[in-house]
């Protein structure tokens, strides 16, 4: 085949657009593409390189890794060169890579030998060279372009689990050790929550947001920065050091020396291995604490890796199998506006359908006017889209070279698209409301939603879809017409029949009796959830003490800021509410109430003090439930595994917090373990 001028146009552009992507993305740490556009348009140049290895120029993004350090930074030359890995985008590309190492160690290998891999998740963030000399923490650059880097010392020396100083006498006089280093999901979130909150720059994703804080000038916001590291791999090792002859021992020296090493990785043997392996950590992908885009696959055999040696760009003895990008771009074609059941209207996108992290996705939320007006959004834009784990699909950023001249502003409707009532905006809320209160069909839905659910009345068989149906057929306005309902007209209802609606209304009848707590959080007061409710009750013991409560007292109990008790102190001064709650009380609706529990008594109860962490699926009683338990019992249950932590119940498909908590030595109790210990605590009913 001969080389064309469009081809050779064609790979001008690619180059171009690559290069330019590059900077943008290593340099400024600031994509402007998902990096699935960045993969696609490489791996179109690398399909025409590979076709007419006459085009293949040294400079051709193929051929070169990451990008020149900032001149701000001073540089740093590696003695041996940081380079990038070869990519698998799905398991026939992996068995290739498998075939082709055996191709090339022919007669190095026995009839049926398998190879060794090390399997490691790829961790998403920032390749760094740490030098160590006698021991001491002498210097820490980036990858850079493979062969210069960025003096990043000062900076790195602020990460808390990167020692300054190696732990024991028996590692080499230089070693220069080379890892990732990335920002937790949790640290992330929190991260951009607060700069959400003080308009500061929000980062698209955990790699950038670590990339963003360490190559800071000023190391103090680095230091601020919930970085770690985790090593993968040696660079310079002094002669007088003989080093093990298998990568995985490599690492578990680096463990000895006080560094940390990825606790996931395995070595295992054969490709179909790494394939399971692959398929295993891609299920557990979502409750990792980290976020990984991929597998690395090594040959944990150090002569066969020197045997192999390198490409261009990366070695020849390693592959990453990456996972379906977690951000891809498309269009979006239109923005609804969602009414809540506190009648906050949502902006949600309307996208153009495209499949991110191996699900196809139609809409993504905008959150609200702030948000779009941060993100300078407009409809006919091209935006990327994060999809990660269970979280609504986001939109992150715009991509502003490909917006066309029509694109158009997003607009928040002056009038409720449910009831037409005015939309509202107080000045410090950055939500739009309808005004209509219940008035508004979707917020009455809502509302009476909320009302049934599990964590409020919990009543049984009152779903979604029959509240949705009771509405509509004007059987039910408010809260207490469900205590009124008639046999008739519920049997009458699609899918309803006589028993049905009979059990619909024993359920309702079951749950009149109730509990102050979840009487309080059935009402869909804004900002009180399950937990502040169950605190009002605790605090007060009676609902007359909590409706004429003002707004010192409020305060005093755990958990209610400001805010809240200002959202309680205006839904019990509105009449309307006052009249709810008489209409339900006279309808039947009851709780016990007493006085409160004090400070005294709840340092007797049996679990007082005691920290608790409720994970996985609970399939006879429910998280929630659970949850109850231990706090009638004076335990407190936290969301996070720690060294304070006293057990983790742990359900069904537990994940990453039952690793930790493994690693802690903390107690762990299955479902059946923790019904016991219920029982034996006295709880009767479990
Ligand atoms: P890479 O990320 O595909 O693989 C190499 C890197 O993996 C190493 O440098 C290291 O940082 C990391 N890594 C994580 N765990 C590792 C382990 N256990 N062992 C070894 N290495 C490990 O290659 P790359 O050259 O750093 O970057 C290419 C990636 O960057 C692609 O995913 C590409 O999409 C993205 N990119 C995106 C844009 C964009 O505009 N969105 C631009 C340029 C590059």
């Amino acid at each position: 085949m001969t080389l064309t001028s469009e081809m050779m146009t064609r790979i001008k552009q690619l180059r171009a657009q690559l290069n330019s992507y590059s900077h943008q993305y290593y340099v400024l740490d600031a994509p402007t593409v998902p990096d699935a556009e960045y993969d696609r348009l490489y791996r179109e140049l690398e399909g025409i390189e590979k076709d007419y290895p006459e085009a293949v120029t040294l400079d051709s993004p193929t051929q070169k890794v990451g990008a020149p350090p900032l001149a701000s930074f001073s540089q740093v030359s590696h003695e041996l060169p940081m380079l990038s890995l070869d990519n698998a985008m799905n398991n026939d590309e992996l068995t290739d890579f498998n075939r082709k190492v055996r191709d090339r160690l022919k007669g190095l290998l026995a009839e049926g030998q398998e190879l060794e891999f090390a399997c490691e998740p790829k961790l998403d963030g920032l390749a760094v060279s740490i030098l160590y000399e006698d021991g001491q923490l002498v210097q820490a650059a980036t990858r850079g372009d493979g062969s210069t880097g960025e003096n990043i010392t000062l900076n790195v020396r602020t990460i808390k689990n990167v020692p300054l100083t190696l732990q024991g006498i028996d590692f080499p006089k230089r070693l220069e050790v080379r890892g990732e280093i990335y920002m937790p999901k949790a640290g992330f979130e929190k991260l951009n929550q607060n700069a959400r909150e003080n308009d500061d720059k929000v980062f698209a994703n955990p790699r950038n947001a670590a990339a963003g804080s360490l190559r800071q000038l000023d190391s103090r916001i680095t230091a601020k920065r919930p970085l770690e590291f985790c090593a993968y791999s040696i660079g310079i090792v002094s002669d007088e050091f003989t080093l093990p002859t298998k990568h995985g021992e490599i690492l578990q020296n680096i463990k000895r020396w006080g560094l940390k090493i990825n606790s996931d990785m395995a070595i295992v043997e054969g490709i179909q291995a790494c394939v399971d392996y692959f398929s295993e950590l891609g299920r557990k992908r979502d409750n990792l604490d980290y976020d990984i885009d991929g597998i690395v696959f090594k040959i944990n055999d150090l002569d066969i890796q020197q045997q192999l040696g390198f490409v261009a760009r990366a070695p020849r003895w390693a592959i990453a199998a990456k996972f379906p990008a977690q951000e891809e771009m498309t269009l979006l074609e239109d923005v609804d506006f969602q009414v809540g059941r506190t009648g906050a209207l949502t902006p949600v996108a309307r996208l153009k359908a495209v499949h991110v992290a191996g699900v196809m996705v139609s809409n993504a939320t905008l959150h609200n006017m702030d948000e779009i007006t941060r993100l300078g959004v407009k409809i006919g834009d091209t935006v990327v889209i994060r999809r990660a784990g269970d979280v609504i699909p986001q939109v992150v950023t715009v991509v502003i070279d490909r917006r066309p001249a029509s694109a158009t502003d997003i607009i928040m409707p002056t009038n409720c698209p449910v009831c037409g009532s005015k939309v509202e905006r107080i000045a410090s809320e950055a939500v739009a409301r309808c005004s209509g209160g219940l008035y508004c069909g979707t917020q009455r839905k809502e509302a009476i939603k909320h009302f049934a659910s599990r964590k409020a009345l919990d009543v049984d068989g009152l779903g979604d879809k029959l509240v949705e149906l009771l509405v509509d057929a004007g059987l039910i306005d408010s809260f207490d017409d469900l205590f009124h309902l008639r046999l008739e007209d519920v049997a009458k209802l699609e899918r309803m029949a006589e028993k049905s609606a009979q059990n619909l209304l024993d359920s309702l009848e079951v749950a009149k009796t109730t509990t102050l707590g979840r009487f309080l959080y059935a009402l869909g007061i804004r900002e009180v959830g399950v937990t502040t409710a169950q605190n009002l009750a605790d605090y007060f013991g009676y609902l007359e003490r909590i409706q004429n409560a003002d707004e010192a007292t409020l305060l005093a109990v755990p958990d209610v800021g400001e805010i809240v008790a200002q959202h309680l102190l205006a839904f019990f001064a509105e009449p309307h509410n006052q009249s709810i709650i008489e209409q339900l009380q006279k309808a039947g609706m009851n709780w016990p109430e007493s006085e409160p529990v004090s400070a005294e008594e709840s340092a007797e109860l049996p679990l007082a003090g005691k920290v608790y962490v409720i994970t996985g699926t609970l399939a006879e009683m429910g998280r929630d439930d659970a949850k109850q338990y231990l706090q009638a019992l004076g335990g407190k249950v936290t969301g996070s595994v720690s060294a304070k932590t006293h057990c983790l119940v742990a359900g069904e498909k537990a994940g990453s917090k039952l690793t930790k908590a493994q690693g802690l030595g903390i107690d762990i109790l299955d479902e059946a373990g923790f019904i016991d210990f219920l029982r034996l605590h006295g709880v009767s009913g479990v």
